[in-house]
């Protein structure tokens, strides 16, 4: 399908696009393709657009990467399938390691992502011997890399699963999260929680990256300036704004044919006078 450049929600439509298509190169599982769906919602909400709090959370999260020893940013079938290039140049601007991490895990779709970042630009992608275990995970879910997620100060989980971000908190790292649903675990859980589309979300990061490192001095101010509770609380705000405001829109639409009543009464009664 060819989805016209004119069309409203062009950009998430095209997203939903590759998302079909990686899932049926095996690249993205049935699982990650509802995710998406609950991420859309949201999106919706927010009227597919950055909204203010993100943008904060986004600058405090990419002073939080440029000041780590040792940054990683956690890849999955997602992630790779709607910005693998857009990562592999964060990862470069920071610079950061790329770990591939995966929920439902298998050799042969770790395979396929690995090669898809690879193609993106990406050298030394972690995730196919991982040599450690994150603690308080069961199963394979657990499995990480000594030079990756596992030894990072700083991560970047986007679209991470509730309980592994939490499990990353507990292992004293700065987690910094994207996802659009600010009332998920994985949101709730991490130090900088990011609500914001992913593909968006990572070139903020980039574009804040490349400005920042120019500028350490305000770098150190923007890390110290961020508030995790004011920014989370901010974007309850926005969506409480934003439901007043079509609340607002569908009481005129209401009232409007009430008006045009009144109008013709009063055009009657104006009739009736001149009689
Ligand atoms: P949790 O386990 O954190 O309580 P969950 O089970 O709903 O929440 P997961 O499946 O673990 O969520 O993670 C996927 C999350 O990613 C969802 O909250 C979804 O809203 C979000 N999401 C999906 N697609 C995108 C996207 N393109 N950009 C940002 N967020 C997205
Ligand atoms: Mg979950």
């Amino acid at each position: 399908m060819t989805i016209p450049r004119s069309h409203p929600r062009y950009e998430s439509l095209v997203r939903r696009e590759r998302l079909v298509r990686a899932w049926k190169q095996g690249v993205v599982v049935l699982e990650g393709l509802v995710a998406q769906g609950r991420g859309e919602a949201w999106d919706y909400l927010f009227g597919e657009e950055t909204i203010a709090p993100a943008l904060v959370a986004e600058r405090a999260a990419a002073a939080h990467l440029l000041a780590a020893s040792r940054a990683v940013i956690s890849v999955n079938g997602n992630v790779a399938a709607l910005a693998a290039r857009e990562v592999v140049q964060l990862a470069r601007a920071i610079p950061a390691r790329i770990e591939v991490n995966l929920f439902h895990r298998t050799e042969s779709r770790v395979k396929k992502i690995v090669r898809i970042l690879e193609r993106a630009g990406a050298r030394n992608v972690l995730g196919l011997r991982p040599n450690a275990r994150i603690p308080g995970i069961e199963s394979k879910r657990a499995l990480s890399h000594r030079d990756g997620v596992f030894g990072a100060d700083v991560v970047l989980v986007p679209l991470e699963d509730g309980d592994r971000a939490e499990a990353l908190v507990r292992m004293g790292k700065v987690v910094i999260s994207v996802d659009l649903n600010p009332l998920s675990r994985t949101s709730q859980r991490a130090t900088i929680p990011i609500v914001d589309e992913l593909t968006r979300a990572i070139l903020n990061l980039k574009k804040f990256s490349e400005e920042l490192k120019a500028n350490p001095e305000e770098a150190v101010r923007v890390r110290r300036a961020y508030r995790r509770s004011g920014n989370l609380g901010a974007g309850y705000s926005f969506v409480e704004w934003r439901l007043r405001h079509l609340r607002r829109g569908l009481v005129r639409r209401e009232k409007r044919p009430a008006a045009k009543k009144r109008k013709r009464a009063t055009h009657r009664a104006a009739g009736r006078h001149r009689q």
